[in-house]
């Protein structure tokens, strides 16, 4: 079928909303009418070729949407059933099975290779393939997503928020509720007060953290972080030394875990030189290569830098997970959203990029 999407065709362009054709869902895959999608910092560094998702593409990996209908194969969704999308994964490896879809064998092939599952794309324009991303390329009116990509989305839940939790916010989230894991009353500091640290922040609420520390360059977000739980913030553009001043607010002992969600290769160094002997430190954002002393940093404190991947989700489990926090009040990630309209997709880009905006929301449709 003929619809609209925003096709990345080169590093030096702008999004460009053009006809382009999708291809009919496969037996385990389904038809949905995209209802938003979130603007992710992935998108712009693949759009940037930051990283490598072959161009001409379809970006978009935090949509959501109504299901037009689903091939033979798909048991667990039904025309008119109202979905969020997250990562793709094979289901079948020893990873899936574990539970670990994040480390699935094929997760670099689904998410990034620009194919589904299958090594074939969905999108084409005028007779040439376009690249898929995360298996639902959700900067498009419609999408055709496997179903193991897709979470129902309960009926007193708005649609129109839910993608980011299959990307951004589980990541962030999933960083502290799957793999640090706080005993309630320890401390804990996060580096970077985007929608990926500020998910963190709510995260570090709701294991009950003593003390949850923000640390950004932008006062307006630490504001926020503020109200969705940080106990105190640093501003390193003040405080350059953040790691004297966690130390500080720790009794000098430093913090019992960090989270580094700043992309930022000198925070990077922070967030592992301000925890306490023994601790773990997890790593969600970019930042390049940063210079470390094992001695010093790692071995001869008997710390630790975690890697971590979509927050080590099952989105399944913990998309679910998270709408409930959000129902009971625990999880406000919707103080993290400014829509725009799709047309609008490089206003949405621009002002996600120079921190204007945390976490962007296309609405492919006017609401109402
Ligand atoms: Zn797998």
């Amino acid at each position: 079928m003929k619809i609209k999407a925003a096709v990345t065709h080169s590093p030096d362009s702008l999004y460009v909303i053009e006809d382009i054709e999708l291809d009919e869902p496969h037996n385990d895959e389904m038809l949905v009418r995209v209802i938003a999608s979130g603007y992710c910092h992935t998108d712009e560094l693949i759009r940037i070729q930051k990283l490598p998702v072959t161009l001409p593409a379809v970006l978009g990996h935090e949509g959501c949407g109504i299901v037009e209908r689903v091939g033979a194969d798909v048991k667990e969704f039904m025309a008119g059933d109202r979905v969020a999308f997250s990562f793709g994964s094979c289901g079948k490896c020893d990873r899936c099975l574990e539970g670990r879809p994040t480390l699935c064998v094929l997760f670099e092939k689904i998410n990034f290779g620009g194919v589904q599952a299958d090594g074939t794309s969905r999108l084409s324009q005028n007779g040439k393939i376009l690249s898929t991303l995360f298996g639902q390329s959700s900067f498009a009116k419609y999408a055709v997503v496997n179903e193991r990509n897709a979470v129902k989305v309960p009926d007193d839940i708005p649609l129109e928020i839910t993608g980011p939790l299959g990307c951004g916010i589980q990541t962030g989230a999933g960083a502290v509720l799957n793999r640090l894991k706080p005993k309630p009353t320890s401390s804990i500091a996060i580096f970077g007060c985007g929608s990926v640290g500020l998910s963190a922040v709510m995260a570090a609420k709701i294991s009950n953290c003593a003390i949850i520390i923000g640390v950004d360059q932008v006062p307006s977000r630490l504001q926020l972080a503020m109200e969705l739980g940080a106990t105190h913030v640093i501003n390193t553009k003040e405080t350059p030394d953040a790691v004297t001043e966690i130390r500080n607010l720790t009794e000098g002992l430093g913090a019992d875990c960090s989270v580094d969600a700043s992309g930022n290769a000198t925070c990077t160094k922070m967030s592992l030189n301000c925890t306490r002997l023994g601790s773990p430190t997890v790593i969600v954002g970019g930042g390049g290569d940063v210079t470390l002393n094992m001695e010093m940093d790692i071995m001869g404190h008997a710390k630790s830098l975690i890697g971590v991947v979509e927050g080590d989700s099952n989105p399944k489990l913990f998309i679910p997970e998270l709408i409930k926090h959000y129902r009971e009040g625990r999880f406000p990630f919707d103080k993290l959203i400014t829509y725009y309209d799709f047309d609008d997709i490089n206003t949405a880009m621009s002002d996600s990029n120079s921190g204007k905006t945390i976490k962007a929301i296309l609405r492919m449709e006017k609401p109402g």
